[in-house]
């Protein structure tokens, strides 16, 4: 989806109004975007940097080692990765410290999210620490996971 209906949010080439991005968004039902559980703004990369193949960040090897080990991780914990694991699981596996389960309530009430999104940001922050190589969810994973909720509910 895009960030607004001419798709330049953010740079001086888009003149589309709040109100008219607003409207915009609103398009996607609220169940539906309750099941979305990565929203990200992706800002434009200059075309330069796009031709000279030299982008910010990780180099593809390396995030494939990371993903790859983080997936063993699920599969030797769980016998599946975490976007499987079911109710019971995301509650055994997915441990929240006390000032942590507060703040996971305090989101969901603030962002008007469902039951069924509580289990899904369990599982997105389960996979953050995976990813991270650790096996106790601390805070950072938990606000990372609820700041990809957030993006589009601005
Ligand atoms: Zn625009």
């Amino acid at each position: 989806m895009n960030p607004c209906p001419c798709g330049f949010q953010g740079s001086d080439r888009c003149r589309c109004t709040p109100d008219q991005i607003r409207r915009y968004r609103d398009k996607i039902s609220g169940p539906l975007l309750d099941r979305i559980d990565l929203q990200v703004d992706v800002p434009n990369i200059p075309s330069d940097k796009l031709v000279e193949g030299k982008t910010d960040g990780d180099s593809s090897n390396t995030v494939y080692q990371r993903v790859q080990t983080a997936r063993q991780r699920q599969l030797g914990r769980a016998g599946k990765i975490n976007a499987k694991m079911s109710s019971r699981e995301v509650v055994k596996y997915c441990v929240l410290s006390e000032p942590q389960k507060a703040l996971l309530h305090r989101a969901i009430t603030q962002l008007g999210l469902s039951a069924r999104a509580f289990h899904r940001i369990l599982k997105v922050t389960r996979t953050i620490a995976d990813l991270d190589d650790s096996a106790t969810l601390n805070i950072d994973h938990l606000t990372e996971a609820l700041g990809y909720r957030i993006t589009l509910s601005r």
